[in-house]
């Protein structure tokens, strides 16, 4: 204990400053030496000899006697309960904080005042009385319950600081009493706050009864997993407490006595938050004190007056149920909702072939098209799709037909997609590399009435012998233009915005891809939007990606509606990076580049890439999350290039988000994830909590997308498309519907939206949208496979990939591997066949009987390291490129590339 004694002489000023060890002292104590000082102070002021009750015991007697006491059946007793209360506590209340967590808990902090009005005071006070609960539960409650709603948890603890002193002989003792008792509230939405209160209430004396246990012993004998960036068992702290400081050193007669500390925040937060309130002059009152490694000061104001929002809302409806209770303002909504969404409806009818008409008569001679050394003209290009248009609509094509295209990367597909459309049907893309399982799937799935495909596709003659018995089957190369006119069709007159464009497969949970129906005014109401963000400066685009992803939308339809062309990159992947890179350096031309993060960061390893002054790109990047680092390093290598980070699901039409990176721009390195932005003016975007309600700023809810690029549907799936395409509550447009994405996001302060993740098994993978079940569930119609869980692992940072973990019945169990993975690419897609199988006897279950991931055994992929052979010098180097570049410590003679977690970009970085 230290005292010392600051003297201002101008004005005859003190500042006692006093330093107690918390092991000796607390918060009563406080008021205890506080009382005894001034009392002490006053009596020799007078002259008199001081008169304090002399104590009944001493510390050490109090301690002793606690010894004595707690221990068997008294400590099995309060050990027991606290067991289990806290059984499967979360580990954390996961606030949302404006910074990652440090691995470490740093303890800086700061804190920011709060109080309510009079009025609400007395209303919580007389709710409290009504209820028969204490003030103290009625705040604590609400408190829970705002922490519920900002982590999106209902099981939520806090932490509160209490006494210990009960009994009356320990009262005026100095010493460490106190104790942190945890309680943790079920704030689930469905129920009144009466309830929640009642329950509370409960909980509350429970833990008083309870109290004696020392928070260290208890969670030394829970033993929660230790985490050092926060603290165990509650990170939040809540108390109310009876007697300020001030009150007590107000009580003075000859000396004017004021805490400093209250104005003066020492720059420590013990906790995430804590909130401490007392009630004076009829007036609840406090500070909050938080950490300012994760907190902005702006987070917390906020945070503050959603609380007191949050009690006039319970105060005034405490029957309300609690998913019903609003703590946001009319004006964070209207933000939310109109300013930081501006709508804008698309006025044009014309459709996408109709533009691209209209240049082939306004600019017959530029070049469209360009692919491997060839190129077409707009009006060669159009003159040939107009061939195809015909024969389609000699076999049937029309408005809402669906006609099967697999082509592999070549101007036929130019000609097939834009011979579809002028026939009036909509095109499916089939990938010619997928299994012909899964090709025939889709086609009897979408009943597609013709197949454009070409001699190149790669398609087996006895799989497409097969199919021209059930379709009509058109080989491009067979068209010629003396048997169909080259005249644009009229079928156009025919179709209007509703009617279908495209259709595309995604991968579908219940074992099969599903269908998403996309329609000539989705595709137009993104194409304008995307025409002005990408500029008119670009003289054409690059396309790298499978038309089988709508990713290639944008790089095929934006340039088509200025009249610019479109150059397809080859389709072996060990000359795509290369040619790829070729365009990026080429800074004679003004490219459009569509690419995923996956292509982003495997060109970066290829080094070849190199810095470029003049090249001024366009690079959109979607499909999945960027990474700050990736996109600073990029921005170093093409200074004057533009970066647009797009986000959008196939349901509302490729993309309704932008993030534009200018060459001047940079984002400040705390950020770890480049922003998706905002919306497209075309699309509303949402953030809602679970009853679809609008989230504060900064906390996560699920995204939904509202606006003209939401789709029809699903096709053949009625129930699903209702579950995923729900009525637009916040939209003008009566009937407006809006699309359930299931993306977890927040909005940022500054209006830009942030992808945080999945909230179901979807998983990204290279780009490609899988979902873990379709892979599952086809394991599982496998005749000796029991039981299956497909996951994702990453064999580094930068390299997820699929293990599937199975429990089967089959006798030779030695090429059972090879046998599973021969079954999987031939019915799934390459990018959904696992990398790793594992043998189990069983699948780890959690307590609840679900698949305990956790538990699942690592996923240690290796090679062989004997080889007979002895393989020189290029083979010692292969086998150093292989080790290298699948991160691996041996490779032998015999391994296949793709079983050690190799996967087509590593196959064309390997060959680079
Ligand atoms: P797809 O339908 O294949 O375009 O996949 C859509 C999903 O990919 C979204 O729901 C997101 O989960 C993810 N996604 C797409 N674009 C982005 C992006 N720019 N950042 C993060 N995730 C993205
Ligand atoms: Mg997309």
């Amino acid at each position: 204990f230290r005292a010392r004694l600051v003297v201002d002489s101008s004005d005859d000023s003190h500042v006692l400053l006093m330093n107690m060890h918390h092991i000796i002292s607390d918060g009563w104590s406080q008021g205890v030496f506080e009382r005894e000082l001034i009392q002490l102070y006053e009596a020799y002021r007078q002259g008199q000899e001081p008169q304090l009750p002399s104590l009944p015991i001493q510390y050490a007697d109090y301690a002793k006697w606690q010894r004595e006491w707690l221990q068997g059946e008294a400590l099995e007793n309060q050990l027991g309960y606290w067991k289990e209360q806290l059984a499967d506590l979360p580990q954390l209340v996961t606030l949302p904080t404006d910074r990652p967590r440090p691995l470490k808990q740093t303890y800086r902090g700061s804190s920011e005042g709060f109080e309510l009005t009079a009025e609400l005071t007395a209303s919580l006070k007389a709710l409290s009385r009504d209820q028969n609960v204490t003030l103290f539960m009625t705040l604590m409650s609400a408190f829970s319950l705002l922490l519920g709603r900002y982590s999106g948890q209902d099981d939520v603890a806090v932490g509160t600081p209490i006494a210990n002193r009960q009994r009356s002989e320990v009262e005026g003792l100095i010493g460490f009493f106190m104790n942190n008792l945890v309680l943790r509230s079920d704030v689930s939405g469905k129920q009144t706050f009466v309830e929640l209160l009642q329950k509370n209430r409960e909980i509350t004396l429970d833990a008083y009864n309870h109290q004696d246990v020392p928070f260290e012993q208890l969670v030394e004998e829970l033993n929660p997993e230790r985490n050092t960036s926060h603290s165990p068992l509650f990170q939040v702290m809540f108390g109310l407490h009876d007697l300020p400081d001030a009150e007590i050193l107000s009580s003075s007669q000859s000396l004017q006595v004021t805490p400093w500390h209250d104005e003066h925040n020492e720059g420590v937060s013990r906790y995430d938050v804590m909130l401490s309130l007392v009630e004076r002059q009829g007036i609840i009152q406090g500070s909050l004190e938080f950490n300012t490694d994760l907190f902005d000061r702006a987070t917390i104001e906020t945070f503050l007056k959603h609380y007191a929002n949050l009690l006039k809302a319970l105060v005034s409806d405490p029957y309300k149920p609690l998913h019903d209770l609003e703590f946001l303002t009319d004006s964070e909504r209207q933000q939310q909702l109109i300013d930081w969404n501006q709508f804008e409806k698309t006025s044009t009818d014309i459709l996408v072939h109709q533009v691209f008409e209209q240049y082939a008569e306004s600019q017959p001679d530029s070049v469209a098209v360009i692919s491997d050394g060839e190129e077409l003209t707009y009006s060669e290009l159009n003159h040939q799709a107009n061939v195809l248009a015909h024969r389609l609509i000699e076999q049937g094509a029309g408005p809402d037909k669906i006609a099967a295209l697999c082509v592999s990367r070549s101007i036929d597909m130019l000609v097939a997609l834009l011979g579809i459309l002028k026939s009036g049907s909509a095109y499916v893309p089939l990938d010619p590399k997928h299994p012909q399982n899964r090709i025939r799937y889709m086609l009897e799935d979408s009943k597609a009435f013709a197949l454009v495909t070409h001699e190149d596709s790669g398609l087996a003659q006895e799989f497409l012998d097969t199919l021209s018995q059930e379709m009509s089957v058109t080989l491009l190369e067979d068209l010629s233009a003396e048997d169909c006119s080259a005249e644009n069709t009229l079928q156009p007159a025919k179709l209007n915005p509703a009617n279908l464009a495209y259709m595309i497969y995604t991968s579908g949970s219940t074992g099969q891809p599903k269908g998403v129906m996309v329609t000539h005014g989705n595709v137009m109401s993104y194409l304008e939007h995307a025409v002005d963000y990408v500029s008119e400066d670009i003289s054409g685009s690059i396309v790298s990606l499978s038309l089988a992803f709508d990713a290639t939308v944008c790089p095929i339809y934006v340039p088509l509606c200025l009249g610019k062309s479109i150059e397809l990159m080859p389709n072996d992947n060990a000359d795509l990076l290369e040619v790829l890179v070729d365009c990026i350096s080429d800074d004679s031309e003004n490219y459009l580049f569509k690419l995923t993060p996956a292509h982003l960061q495997a060109l970066l390893n290829s080094d070849f890439i190199e810095t470029n002054e003049l090249s001024s790109h366009t690079v959109v990047i979607g499909g999945e999350q960027l990474n700050h680092s990736t996109l600073s390093r990029w921005q170093s290598l093409l200074p004057n290039s533009t970066f647009i980070n797009e986000y959008g699901p196939t349901e509302a039409t490729v993309g309704c988000s932008i993030f534009t990176v200018g060459p001047n721009d940079c984002l400040p390195e705390s950020v770890l994830n480049v922003p998706i932005g905002h919306n497209l003016p075309n699309s509303q975007l949402y953030v809602l909590d679970a009853s679809l309600k609008v989230q504060p700023l900064g906390v996560e809810g699920e995204l939904y997308i509202g606006g003209l690029g939401v789709t029809r549907g699903y096709l053949n799936r009625p129930s699903l498309t209702a579950e995923r395409f729900i009525p637009d509550p916040y939209s003008a447009m009566p009937g407006s519907r809006m699309y359930r994405t299931g993306d977890t996001v927040r909005r940022l302060r500054d209006g830009n939206l942030e992808f945080i993740g999945r909230a179901d098994d979807q998983v990204k993978i290279r780009g490609y949208r899988i979902e873990l079940d379709e892979i599952q569930n086809q394991l599982l119609k496998h005749p000796a496979i029991d039981e299956a869980a497909v996951v994702v692992y990453e064999q580094n940072p930068q390299n997820k990939q699929l293990a599937a973990y199975v429990v089967h019945n089959d006798l030779a169990e030695e090429s059972f591997v090879e046998q599973l993975r021969a079954y999987c690419h031939s019915h799934l897609a390459e990018y959904m066949v696992p990398s790793a199988f594992i043998m189990m006897d069983s699948l780890p279950l959690t307590t609840n009987g679900k698949l305990d991931r956790k538990a699942l055994p690592e996923v240690t992929l290796s090679g062989s390291t004997e080889d007979e052979k002895e393989l020189g010098v290029i083979g010692d180097l292969l086998k150093g490129l292989w080790c290298n570049i699948l991160d691996i410590d041996a490779v032998g003679s015999s391994d296949n590339f793709f079983e050690l977690g190799g996967h087509s970009l590593l196959a064309t970085l390997l060959v680079s």
